[in-house]
């Protein structure tokens, strides 16, 4: 056992209080405006476009006719979707623009759990032809945001670096060959210009180098913020400390039990992260074999005096590890996968030892401080790929999870996928293009 690192202090990440910053002056708000509506219950509005999704679900039963004014209170909604990370909101966002939604949250702020605790990374050689596409299509997004999305950029380009020792130019050779079959370019280059982009490097210790030029850094706090915001501006109501206790169907329409009130719709988007196969548990659906794994992250100081913001993610070829630029510190993970329950997790002590042990034999760094220091749950089913689609057998119960360590980078495209398989029931064209096709993303195929 590696003795734990000296001085270890704060719990938690920087987007996590970027995020809180960003949320203390708009979650007031938010509350009130829900509160503001509950109190307009009795409220009449004409259907929107309920009536295409509940018969496309329902297909024995109808509703009212277009001009026909069917009475909602503001507990009925076209859509409700459970859990305000980063895919829930991402699909609220879309949603909304095809009929009313509600997003519920167990926490107090959207993004606390894995989605405010991520390396904010965008990797065009993340393996899987699934997530491939998805991140292909969102990188689109990412770069070229539509119109009054945000006014920041979401992503700035932050190049990957793979090192290897001399025992692992087997494992270097295997990650370039399935990073191009992933479509990312990969240059071999040597130690005197990978210095160049990353001078801490230890030349006893890398041998190998390979630059993947394209990746990108992601503004997380930045892009669920935004997502939110215009959810909210196109009419959805976002509801904090509601957390899901039951989930049931009632006739035509769901009932959701959420933050001590009853809501009704035809469709539920199970967004949960690592409790998805909770909540699919309470709408009676079988679990789709979630498994939230545990990935711990440190924060620390470069060396004095040195910039390291223009430095490249620095990826161990067999991804024992990594670390990377984050703000004005570098970020690192020992790349862990401890299988987890669904939890507020956090860090082992051996986890941040090894992780640190292993940038500082690979650096020249003396890693006597660590700033920061959290965990996330990566939550995984069988082949590694995301879960979006109708549940086979609970009609209108709609899954979105599995997002693994890819959920960020794949949102824009996963959240359209998932708008379009529930409206449409079928995939953008754009996506289809790509070659994705309904059943490789279904719960169907577990
Ligand atoms: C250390 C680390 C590094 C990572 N790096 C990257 C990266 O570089 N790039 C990338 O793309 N991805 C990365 N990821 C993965 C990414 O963070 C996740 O895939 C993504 O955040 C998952 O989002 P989510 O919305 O599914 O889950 P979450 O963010 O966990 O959101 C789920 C929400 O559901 C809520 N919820 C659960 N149950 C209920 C209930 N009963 N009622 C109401 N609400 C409920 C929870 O409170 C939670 O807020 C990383 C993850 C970790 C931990």
């Amino acid at each position: 056992m590696i003795p734990p690192p000296i001085d270890s202090t704060e719990t938690g990440s920087d987007q996590q209080d970027k995020l809180a910053a960003f949320f203390d002056a708009s979650i007031t708000m938010m509350e009130e405006e829900y509160r503001f509506e509950q109190a307009l219950r009795d409220r009449i509005y004409p259907n929107r476009v309920a009536k295409s999704v509940f018969s496309r679900h329902h297909p024995s039963r109808t509703l009212p006719g277009k001009n026909a004014k069917r009475e909602r209170t503001l507990s009925n909604f076209d859509f409700i979707v459970i859990g305000a990370g980063i895919a829930g909101a991402s699909a609220a966002y879309e949603l909304q623009q095809q009929g009313q939604t509600i997003l519920v949250e167990r926490e107090p702020l959207p993004g606390h759990h894995t989605t405010g605790r991520s390396a904010a990374f965008l990797l065009d050689s993340y393996v899987g032809a699934v997530v491939g596409s998805l991140t292909r299509r969102s990188r689109v997004f990412f770069e070229e945001p539509p119109a009054g999305f945000t006014e920041a950029p979401l992503v700035t380009p932050n190049a990957v670096l793979w090192i290897a020792r001399e025992d692992q130019h087997e494992s270097l050779k295997e990650a370039t060959r399935s990073g191009r079959e992933a479509g990312a370019e990969l240059i071999e280059i040597d130690l005197k210009e990978a210095l160049a982009h990353c001078p801490i490097l230890n030349q006893d210790y890398v041998r190998e180098t390979v630059l993947e030029p394209s990746a990108l850094h992601i503004d997380v706090a930045g892009l669920l913020e935004s997502f939110l915001r215009g959810f909210r501006r196109r009419g959805g109501i976002v509801s904090t400390r509601a957390e899901v206790i039951s989930v049931r169907q009632n006739g035509e329409a769901w009932e959701v039990e959420a933050g001590g009130e009853t809501l009704h719709a035809a469709i539920v988007v199970n967004a949960a992260g690592a409790w998805s196969d909770v909540v699919g548990s309470l709408a009676g659906a079988k679990p789709i074999g979630l498994a939230p794994l545990r990935r711990t992250a440190i924060t620390f100081d470069g060396p004095p005096g040195t910039d390291t913001r223009s430095w490249p993610l620095v990826m161990d070829a067999d991804e024992d590890f990594y670390f990377k630029p984050e703000g004005a510190q570098l970020l690192a993970s020992p790349c862990d996968e401890t299988p987890s329950e669904p939890c507020d997790t956090s860090p082992e002590d051996y986890d941040v030892a090894l992780v640190a042990d292993r940038v500082q034999r690979a650096t020249t760094l003396e890693l006597r401080h660590i700033r920061r220091r959290w965990a996330g749950l990566r939550s995984f089913v069988a082949d590694r790929s995301p879960v979006i689609g109708m549940d086979p057998e609970r009609h209108g119960f709609f899954w979105l999870a599995g997002q693994g360590g890819f959920g960020i980078m794949t949102s824009p495209a996963a959240s359209r996928a998932a708008a379009g398989l529930i409206v449409n029931g079928r995939l953008p064209e754009d996506l289809e293009a790509l070659g994705l096709r309904p059943e490789m993303l279904s719960p169907s195929r577990l």
